[in-house]
């Protein structure tokens, strides 16, 4: 075997060949660069520049879900705001007029708390503050969090109408927030009723559940003999169902008693007591088969005997007597079931007090219970509470142990240690209790429901399964309570007639309060001067002014209304909604209903979720795990568009993963994709309109990789449509790695570098790579806004252009041709495995490179046909190849998935090209084979 020969001559060439050339740096350090770009899109107004070069064309309109002006970004809250700015750079890409006007949600609790805190650090009393100064705090804190949350948005490259964005405090948002509560108002869709709320009777107050703290309490505990008068099933008669409790003095409360439909139940026979019990023999209870033995135990019940046994569904219609039936108590009590009984402890069967708990009272709502105002203000019963008025709750254990004795129904007594609520401020036990609130109706003449569920499902849901859980929700949800008794927030500003209880539903007042508010803001309406709104011809003394404030979800929930509708650069309905899945219980929710309350429909067109954060174990992130990941670390460390290439490399509708390695991985994607754009610019330099070429006159190579280009246009559209970014990233990173980095560019590196710069070749080539260079600073501009924006000015530097001015590039038609792709596929299948046996002989440094390889291919007939329309050594990269038809010989490299395929690695013969280092049979006196040698006279002046 003859091996290669060294030219003679030792002329060096390289300066004659066509090295890569440009500024574009391999380093990208993103976190010095990205704030320069961002200082230049400043300069050029590019939102506004957007918003002209996109006049006149269909509005996208994304409505931003506002986020809470109280803290830094974290993780979440960036991903969304990525997220939409990849959307609205998709869509204005595709052709549309992204607008995009960001807000913030800026009332309710978190921030008073915030101020509270501070007072109590300061030693100060909130209740020594007039309320208007209280709120100016408030205020200030809100818009200190704008500032800082707007530079932390826009640091991750997130384009919008920064300079104005809207938030919930505005006036005018104060004023459009009341304007749709006036219309459930005026409409007659706004109640006054009653809700079971935590509350402490030492301040006389509601508390929030971060006011809230749990300690131990010992309370007394009582099982109580609820005696059956009504029963579908014959053995419930003469039975009394059993209850337990913790809290006796919510008896004269008691309106129903819950079961679980999944629970085994008996009837037993009491058949022998012991000493003191309060049990009888012969008497019939109702409880929990599980629970029997416990329940025995505590009443001192000695033997019994069971008479039924059967599944909580048995139990319903069954009717009860309330257990001080005799005593003012005269009426029924229904079994209802209930998904929050359980048979950890007590009887399996739960006593339901409407006015006093959580549970209780939304089961209530569900069967339309009475909220009876037991319990004051100050924790005494109301006046009209039999055997009990006037008695503190936590006095009146002894006094019911009595009363449920006389009338035969106590079982049991005894003290239970256990977690309670207290108040965080006075540390006292909190009871829940049934306060006046506010509310709109489900299900009343509006048929709010019935709307909300139609809107539903004229709704687009992205993923799908979001649609069965807001439905869920909006079928099952009671009544909505939309007052707080908090102070910053929009009032509910409604006066009601003192004397006959009626709300006072007058346009005219409404609309003088709607343009105080607009005016002045919703001060106004605690500076106390009802008489301005009610009007000369009404006595302010006649009403009562509600002070109370609106739900904060109240307050988002008619974005739509006082920004979508009301800001003529916007459209309503909305394009799209996104925001986390736990939204559907949230904004989503709330915006549905107040639109569908107020207008009929829902406010967007369709509605996309993503996931939640997690860390790289799956994990939530908190502070007490230490596993949290700031992302405006990030933006120090490794930059804005890693973190950007992060939010759409996964499945974003389920939880998404972070860590260390997750980000480095993307680190190397990233890498991959700039040193392509790199790699493109370094062979464009010098490209002008006079070297590119047509299509027909181009090899198939080219042809091939344009074929791959439409493909990859027509996948770009539909993922960008249907917001499928993780496919789309994914396969644009394998077409740079795999077809361009590892074959095409490969491929034509020789003629590159080599070729005469008028050769049809590298023309051709050179045109390729301009067309590769225009769709991938596209595609990958919504995503890596920063780095496709300085490849493009590499280029084409500008002053005042930039790549996101751009639109999807529209390819030619003809450019698609499958059947040039599908034979291409199996030129690069018989390839790999050349440059496989390649791999082998250079690790075995049998060769230094494939140049030095003129290896024979052993393929069937239809392959070297085939394999005979091209220049295969080229393909390969090797100085020859011999291509036979045939069985490839024993020893022969093959690889399994390419079966009938072998290849025999044999050493180039010749002489090699001092300039191109392909081998050839001979040289000229310079050492270059003829087209070096063509190429070098060419480029002499
Ligand atoms: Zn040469």
């Amino acid at each position: 075997m003859t091996t290669v020969t060294t030219p003679a001559t030792t002329k060096d060439y390289r300066s004659t060949v066509f090295l890569p050339r440009t500024d574009f740096p391999m380093r990208a350090n993103l976190p010095a660069r990205e704030p320069e770009i961002l200082e230049r899109w400043q300069r050029l107004d590019l939102y506004r520049r957007q918003r002209a070069a996109a006049a006149g064309r269909e509005k996208f309109v994304l409505h931003d879900g506002p986020p809470y002006a109280n803290g830094h970004l974290h993780m979440g809250t960036a991903l969304n705001k990525i997220l939409k700015d990849v959307v609205n750079r998709s869509q204005q890409m595709l052709g549309r007029d992204s607008v995009y006007v960001p807000g913030w949600d800026c009332h309710g609790l978190p921030i008073e708390w915030q101020i509270e805190q501070r007072y109590r650090q300061a030693g100060k009393d909130k209740d020594t503050v007039s309320i208007a100064e209280f709120r100016q705090e408030c205020r200030e804190f809100a818009l200190h969090w704008i500032d800082v949350q707007r530079s932390e948005f826009q640091r991750l490259g997130v384009i919008g109408d920064w300079d104005h964005p809207y938030t919930t405090m505005a006036y005018q948002a104060e004023a459009g927030i009341f304007r749709e509560l006036a219309k459930f108002l005026l409409s007659g869709e706004l109640y006054r009723g009653r809700k079971s709320v935590m509350w402490s009777v030492v301040e006389k107050t509601a508390l929030a559940d971060a006011e809230v703290e749990y300690r131990d309490h010992t309370s007394t505990t009582i099982m109580v003999r609820f005696p059956v008068v009504e029963a579908p099933r014959p053995e419930l008669s003469g039975a009394a169902v059993l209850i337990w409790t913790t809290t006796p003095w919510t008896i004269p409360g008691n309106r129903a008693v819950a079961y679980g439909e999944g629970v085994r139940y008996v009837v037993i026979e009491v058949t022998e007591v012991g000493d003191g019990s309060l049990a009888q023999v012969g008497e019939k209870l109702v409880l929990a088969a599980s629970l029997v033995g416990n329940v025995a135990n505590q009443a001192k019940i000695t033997g019994h005997r069971t008479l039924a046994e059967f599944s909580g569904e048995a139990l319903a219609g069954t009717i009860c007597r309330h257990p001080l039936h005799g005593k003012g108590y005269g009426f029924q009590v229904p079994l209802l079931a209930a998904d929050f009984v359980d048979t950890e402890q007590g009887t399996g069967l739960v006593h339901i007090a409407p006015s006093h708990g959580a549970d209780d009272f939304e089961l209530g709502s569900k069967h339309g219970l009475e909220v009876p105002d037991t319990v004051g203000e100050d924790g005494r019963y109301a006046d009209d509470v039999p055997l009990f008025a006037g008695t503190h709750v936590f006095d009146a254990a002894e006094p019911m142990i009595g009363a449920l004795s006389e009338t035969g129904t106590l079982l049991a007594r005894g003290r239970l240690t256990h977690s309670y609520p207290h108040s965080w401020r006075s540390k006292a036990p909190l009871i829940f209790r049934a306060t006046p609130q506010w509310f709109i109706p489900m299900d009343g003449a509006g048929r709010l429901r019935e709307k909300a569920l139609q809107a539903i499902a004229q709704t687009r849901w992205v993923p799908p399964q979001g649609e069965n859980r807001i439905r869920g929700m909006i079928e099952s949800r009671p009544d909505w309570c939309v007052s707080r008794q908090r102070v910053w927030g929009v009032p509910i500003a409604v006066f009601v007639h003192k004397a006959t209880g009626e709300v006072l539903r007058d346009p005219e007042v409404v609309e003088r309060i709607a343009a105080a508010f607009e005016q002045d803001g919703v001060d106004i309406w605690f500076s106390g001067e009802p008489g301005r709104f009610l009007g000369p011809d009404r006595n302010p003394a006649d009403y009562e002014q509600v002070v109370d404030t609106l739900d904060v979800w109240f307050d988002s929930g008619s974005t739509h209304a006082y920004v979508l509708a009301a800001r003529p650069e916007l459209t309503w309905p909305a394009s799209l909604y996104l925001e986390g899945s736990d939204q559907h219980r949230g904004w989503f929710h709330t915006s549905l209903l107040l639109s569908c309350g107020t207008r009929g429909r829902a406010p967007y067109d369709r509605v996309l979720t993503h996931g939640f954060v997690v860390d790289a174990e799956g994990r939530k992130m908190s502070k007490s795990l230490g596993n949290t990941i700031s992302p405006l670390d990030l933006m120090k460390t490794m930059g804005a568009d890693i973190l950007r290439l992060w939010t759409v490399s996964t499945d974003y509708t389920e939880d998404i993963r972070i860590g260390d390695e997750i980000l480095a991985g993307q680190a190397d994607a990233y890498r991959r994709l700039r040193n392509t754009l790199r790699y493109l610019l370094g062979n464009l330099a010098g490209f002008g309109e006079a070297e590119r070429l047509a299509y027909a006159q181009m090899p198939e190579l080219e042809r091939w990789v344009l074929h791959r280009l439409a493909e990859l246009d027509r996948l770009a559209r539909e993922c960008n449509r249907s917001f499928d970014f993780p496919r789309l990233y994914s396969a644009l990173h394998n077409f740079c790695a795999t077809d361009l980095s590892a074959f095409y560019f490969d491929v034509r590196k020789d003629s590159l570098y080599c070729d005469r710069p008028d050769s049809m070749r590298r023309r051709a080539a050179r045109t390729v790579l301009d067309q590769l260079f225009a769709c991938l600073t596209a595609w990958l501009a919504p995503v890596l806004v920063f780095t496709t924006e300085e490849a493009w000015l590499t280029r084409f530097p500008s002053e005042d252009d930039s790549v996101h001015l751009r639109l999807f590039p529209d390819l030619p038609a003809d450019w698609r041709d499958p059947e040039l792709g599908a034979r291409w596929d199996r030129i690069r299948r018989v390839r790999r495995v050349v440059t496989g046996a390649l791999e082998v002989e250079r690790r075995d440094k049998r060769i230094g490179s494939s140049l030095e390889a003129a290896p024979q291919v052993f393929v069937g007939a239809a392959d070297a046909r085939l394999l005979a329309t091209v220049d295969f050594a080229e393909l390969a990269i090797t100085s020859g190849i011999e291509v036979i038809t045939g069985e490839p010989p024993t020893g022969a490299f093959t690889l399994d998935d390419t079966p009938g395929v072998g290849v025999v690695p044999k050493l180039a013969e010749g002489t090699r090209c001092a300039r191109c280092w392909q081998s050839y049979a001979s040289v000229d006196t310079d050492g270059l084979c003829a087209r070096c040698a063509d190429a070098v006279a060419a480029r002499a002046p």
